[in-house]
């Protein structure tokens, strides 16, 4: 099994890839997937079952799920496509009802939908397991201010038993976030707010570089595009 960045900005798009034999997993899915793994030989031609893990629904998020669906169907592709998000999450179930209701009766592959919650653990392969944990994000615009609590989640993945690679999503600094990093063998952890500008929904870098040394390895990912 192999992970990478495939892209992460805040505000844009975030997607981290796991290959392994047997499977394409995707974290998060944001807008440009395409782009991103046509020319990625590790993702593509795809031709295994694909698993699509969404921490939350912000379009940064989630905002090429329809377009990657859409590409899988053309393709014809044939092995199960799983997509995996926090109960209740809006955003994303509207998406995928939208799909489904416009192509279900010609989807060449079988679909599955799980709506998760903090604790779930889902079966990926006999070695390959992940667990949820509720991260803690809001939404903002930029002239009006924050918006309400949305459901999110972080994740980990467990390779035979060993957390093998953990994910926060969107969060700000709260116990759960220490649980799901802690003794992994690698961390990917948003770092969206500057040093100085921290809230209850974002990490900064300082607060994700405690939370990675929680891990094994980490790298810090999701910053936003003006501080590149
Ligand atoms: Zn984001
Ligand atoms: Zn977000």
């Amino acid at each position: 099994m192999e992970h990478q960045v495939l892209y992460s900005i805040a505000g844009i798009a975030t997607t981290i890839l796991v290959t392994d034999e047997d499977f394409l997993l995707f974290l998060d899915i944001g807008d440009g997937i395409l782009r991103d793994i046509v020319e990625n030989k590790n993702a593509f031609p795809i031709n295994k079952p694909v698993h699509i893990l969404i921490s939350h629904g912000h379009f940064d998020h989630c905002g090429g799920l329809y377009s990657f669906l859409g590409f899988l169907r053309m393709l014809g592709h044939r092995q199960v496509v799983s997509v995996y998000s926090p109960e209740g999450s809006n955003e994303i179930q509207t998406i995928i009802e939208s799909f489904l209701s416009v192509y279900k009766s010609s989807l060449p592959f079988p679909f599955e939908e799980f709506r998760l919650s903090h604790g779930d653990r889902v079966t990926i392969t006999d070695q390959v397991e992940v667990e949820s944990y509720q991260m803690k994000h809001q939404g903002s615009i930029i002239g009006v201010g924050a918006m309400s609590p949305i459901p999110s989640l972080g994740y980990a993945i467990y390779f035979k038993g060993e957390k093998w690679l953990a994910f926060t999503g969107d969060t700000g600094y709260h116990k759960n976030t220490e649980l799901l990093v802690d003794n992994a063998s690698f961390a990917y952890i948003e770092a969206t707010n500057k040093n100085g500008e921290s809230n209850s929904y974002h990490l900064t870098p300082d607060e994700a570089h405690k939370l990675g040394r929680l891990a094994n390895n980490y790298r810090l990912i999701h910053n936003r595009y003006e501080s590149r």
